[in-house]
């Protein structure tokens, strides 16, 4: 039996630790659907149009520690915006969603848009501040200089495009379970997607 789990929220927010960790307790793929967009955004910093990268993203270029640099994000939350980068994207996602035995995705549009009908919807979300302050803790040590105000001015901005944006904005599925982690430390968030799945499990 193939069994999905759709989660999505704002950066920083914890979806990926939460994914990470729930694919692993399971036993079900994971994919990042974020990665998608850097590696387009990348490609589109690098001198490339958006959507002909789109449409011809390969393995090699959801690889690589530069993904996770904020310009990178930034580009990747421009690129998100337009309708024909993600129609590219969407097959590929459904795919991997459907492999035998299931798996985890986690992005912005998964429950709302590429798994409608995921067996588990979360959404995972946080305070912006709590979301900088966690973002800046873990940039900081390869960035001495970079201060909290940037860090948390970068996660409001692509909050506002990635919420304000026509085409599959970032929202909870009337269906979701959201958690929200500002007071969770990483057990406790883990934890309380672990028994939100578990109670949806035992309804399936
Ligand atoms: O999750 P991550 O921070 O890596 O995502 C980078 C950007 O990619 C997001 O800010 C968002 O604009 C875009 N994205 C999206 N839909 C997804 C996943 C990511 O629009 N499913």
């Amino acid at each position: 039996m193939s069994f999905v789990i759709a989660i999505d929220g704002p950066a920083a927010a914890g979806k990926g630790t939460i994914s990470r960790a729930v694919a692993q307790k399971f036993g079900l793929a994971h994919l990042d659907t974020g990665l998608l967009y850097r590696a387009v955004g990348k490609r589109v910093l690098a001198g490339d149009e958006a959507i002909t990268a789109a449409r011809s993203l390969r393995p090699e270029d959801l690889k690589g520690d530069d993904l996770r640099r904020s310009e990178v994000a930034q580009a990747a939350s421009r690129v998100a915006a337009i309708p024909q980068v993600r129609a590219a994207l969407v097959d590929f996602q459904r795919e991997f969603a459907q492999r035998t035995g299931g798996a985890v995705l986690d992005g912005r549009d998964i429950g709302t848009v590429i798994c409608p009908d995921a067996d588990v919807k979360l959404f995972v979300t946080a305070s912006a501040e709590a979301r900088a302050a966690r973002r800046h803790a873990e940039d900081v040590l390869a960035r001495p200089d970079l201060t909290f105000d940037e860090v948390l001015a970068d996660v409001k901005a692509r909050d506002d495009r990635d919420m304000n944006r026509a085409d599959a904005p970032l929202r909870a599925a009337g269906d979701a379970v959201t958690i929200d982690t500002t007071q969770l430390d990483v057990a406790e968030a883990i934890a309380t997607a672990v028994q939100a799945i578990n109670a949806r499990r035992g309804s399936v």
